[in-house]
């Protein structure tokens, strides 16, 4: 059941970023199908769905240099644990439990979300963040696409 329920404001950890959310997809499967049957994504509740929100900083953790408060973000989905090998080492993309954002950790579906620095991406002024919210879900599935087809400057 979806509902609409106060939670307390998120504050930031070290390295963490509080988030105003401004917009957030709604997602075939990653809220409906989560929402119908868990999706088989390992879905702990309570949850707050929502993935790819995009919005404006409001609080940032220690040791947080970037983003900074009032600065326009979207956020990638991928979260890393930040306490595996990989993620102490530096390299949070290899962590070896990354988590889906709005699926198996709480999501965008709230007025506040508390996220790593490393999640978010800046937003133009002159993007409205609907349009950064859906560049957000639909880009790196092309991106990757045109890897895959080993696209050069120019072809
Ligand atoms: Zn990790």
């Amino acid at each position: 059941m979806l509902r609409w329920e106060d939670v307390p404001t998120p504050t930031p950890g070290p390295g963490e970023v509080i988030v105003q959310v401004h917009a957030v997809s709604v997602n075939r499967t990653l809220d409906l199908q989560v929402r119908q049957d868990g999706g088989n994504y390992g879905v702990t509740l309570p949850l707050v769905l929502g993935v790819d929100p995009s919005g404006v900083i409001v609080d940032v953790g220690q040791s947080v240099e970037q983003p900074q408060v009032n600065d326009r973000v979207t956020i990638f989905g991928g979260v890393r644990c930040g306490s595996c090998q990989q993620c102490m080492a530096g390299n949070p993309r290899g962590c070896l439990s990354p988590r889906m954002l709005g699926v198996q950790c709480w999501g965008g579906y709230a007025e506040y979300l508390r996220i790593p620095a490393s999640n978010c991406v800046p937003v133009p002024d002159g993007l409205p963040f609907a349009h950064a919210t859906v560049i957000t879900r639909h880009f790196p599935l092309a991106f990757g696409e045109c890897s895959l087809a080993d696209l050069k400057p120019g072809d």
